[in-house]
């Protein structure tokens, strides 16, 4: 079965494939560039079910079923901040940098006032699948935890050493890649995504 992900990033590609193979027999990953799409494609959605849609709709494109995918961190007590703007929450918010670090700075500082029964937060993550023939639909992966008020762990990426799994009791930075695949919102979603794509098929 072959899909073609809104993505460059080989890793993610890679990623989607092993996941994926769990469920779905024969799973081929195809890149935009390996169905020679090379522009940017602009994310204005203002959910992330909207902006998986947009990329998905660009991959079905091709000719294949579509894929698209958006994820980030919402804190509850900031009516979902970061959000949709997670990759850049810092450059929202007076620093010019966004990296990792300066996004973890200043979501800190942000929650710096809430006490420990306000610091709920979930990592969403959001799969949409568009088919050929116009057919589509989303899903979602939620991971509930908490944010730390200091860093713990030194794996994974982005807001990972601040994000306490309840799960797990452990920050997503403490975790194995095999273990945070195992319980992560993008695991979570891929499987209700494969579950929802058989329905299709049947
Ligand atoms: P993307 O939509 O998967 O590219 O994720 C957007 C942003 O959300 C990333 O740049 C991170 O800041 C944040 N994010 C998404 N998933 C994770 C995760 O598993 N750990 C840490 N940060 C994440």
């Amino acid at each position: 079965m072959k899909f073609v992900l809104a993505s460059r990033n080989p890793k993610k590609i890679k990623e989607l494939r092993t996941l994926l193979s769990a469920y779905l027999s024969d799973v081929e990953i195809l890149s935009l560039d390996d169905v020679g799409f090379y522009d940017e494609i602009e994310e204005n959605g203002n959910t992330f079910e909207e902006n998986a849609l947009i990329k998905a709709r660009v991959a079905a494109r091709s000719g294949y079923i579509g894929l698209g995918d958006d994820s980030g961190l919402c804190v509850d007590a900031l009516d979902g901040e970061p959000g949709i703007y997670s990759a850049r929450y810092a450059a929202m918010h007076s620093s010019i940098d966004h990296s990792d670090a300066e996004n973890n700075r200043v979501l800190l500082e942000r929650m710096s006032s809430l006490s420990d029964a306000e610091r709920g937060a979930s990592f969403v993550c959001c799969f949409a699948c568009v088919f050929p023939d116009g057919r589509e639909f989303t899903v979602r992966g939620n991971a509930k935890g908490h944010i730390l008020r200091d860093y713990r762990g030194v794996g994974g990426f982005g807001y990972d050493p601040l994000f306490y799994c309840d799960a797990v009791q452990k920050t997503f930075a403490e975790l194995t890649a095999e273990e945070k695949n195992r319980i992560s919102h993008r695991a979570l979603a891929i499987a209700a995504f494969a579950q929802r794509f058989q329905k299709e098929l049947n």
